[in-house]
């Protein structure tokens, strides 16, 4: 997935741990395989790369993979929608971005939503409408990834421990001192600053935003997250920070979160009851911090409320 993956465990011995972390990064190479739209040989790839209306058997992974996206987009009212693959070419958003003309902007939003694939019985087979479409599945490979590494970890024997995947962090355990993992959330500003910290235990913390990934068109910076109700890459007014038992939920929800922006998603997630989200919102007059009250919960220390600008 182009990204780094540091682990620290604890074990009985050198051997074990070192038997652990490889069975954790085995799992990810596994995922790699399944998700990744990096490469042409994987799952994914095959779907993706398919002639429109050509029926193409998903392996059990995959289909699992993709029900489970596909009620968090019916969920989050297609705030997540890994269709977003048209738009992705539309703007160059692999490459170095691009404006795209009217038309090229809607011909690329008719094409995209996850309306343009057709799933068989038990999501053992797919296809895609039309040969624009495609899913990308960078918003939430990772956590997915992560949540096969820690359930290796697990079957290993590890019960404590913490993974950090291209930035989403994932913990066993209460951390070194039983008070929960110290987990700093950065500045969307300034991303070498920490503007709050998290304490968790046993649990992912996934950060969207726009200011890591983005390309730059004329004197306008673009994000990488994409808005599948406009078409248009969601405005940067910050980041959103999910913590969740399950990796793979903290990912889809983080970037959804950001798409719904501070407000919706605040609301949203308070509807939900039990979603732990840290909105980070710049302003004229610094960072404005909204948590809901299940994040509240795990929130040591938020240095000052007026840090960022
Ligand atoms: P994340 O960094 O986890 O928030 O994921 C952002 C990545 O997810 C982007 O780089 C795209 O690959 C993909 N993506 C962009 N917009 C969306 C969206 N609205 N729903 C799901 N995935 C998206
Ligand atoms: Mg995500």
């Amino acid at each position: 997935m182009g990204t780094v993956l540091r682990a620290e465990v604890t074990a009985p011995d050198r051997a074990a741990a070192l038997g652990a972390i490889q069975a954790a990064f085995d799992s990810v190479s596994a995922v790699d395989r399944v998700l990744s739209t990096w490469r042409d040989d994987s799952d994914i790839a095959r779907l993706n790369h398919a002639a429109p209306g050509d029926t193409v058997a998903l392996s059990p992974a995959l289909g699992r993979l993709l029900d489970e996206a596909s009620r968090w987009s019916r969920r989050t009212d297609g705030a997540f929608d890994p269709a977003v693959g048209s738009l992705v070419d539309a703007w160059d958003l692999r490459g170095r971005g691009r404006l795209p003309v009217p038309e090229a902007l809607a011909a690329a939003r008719r094409t995209a939503g996850l309306g343009q694939f057709w799933f068989g019985r038990d999501d053992r087979s797919a296809f895609r409408r039309s040969a624009g479409a495609w899913l990308d599945t960078g918003g939430f490979g990772k956590g997915v990834a992560l949540r096969a590494a820690v359930a290796a970890l697990r079957s290993a024997g590890i019960t404590a421990g913490a993974i950090n995947f291209g930035g989403q962090v994932a913990v066993l355990g209460g951390g070194p001192d039983g008070s929960g993992w110290p987990v700093p959330v950065a500045d969307p500003a300034r991303r070498s600053v920490p503007a709050a910290l998290l304490r968790v235990r046993d649990a992912s913390v996934s950060t969207s935003g726009q200011s890591e990934r983005f390309v730059v068109i004329g004197k306008h910076r673009f994000g990488h997250i994409l808005d599948p109700r406009t078409g248009r890459p969601a405005p940067a007014w910050g980041s959103v920070t999910v913590v969740a038992d399950d990796p793979a939920v903290a990912d889809i929800l983080s970037t959804a979160l950001f798409v719904l922006g501070p407000d919706a998603g605040l609301t949203w997630a308070e509807r939900q009851g039990d979603v732990a989200a840290l909105f980070l919102i710049r302003g004229a007059d610094g960072l404005e911090l909204r948590a809901t009250r299940a994040l509240r919960a795990l929130l040591v220390t938020v240095p000052s409320t007026d840090s960022g600008g």
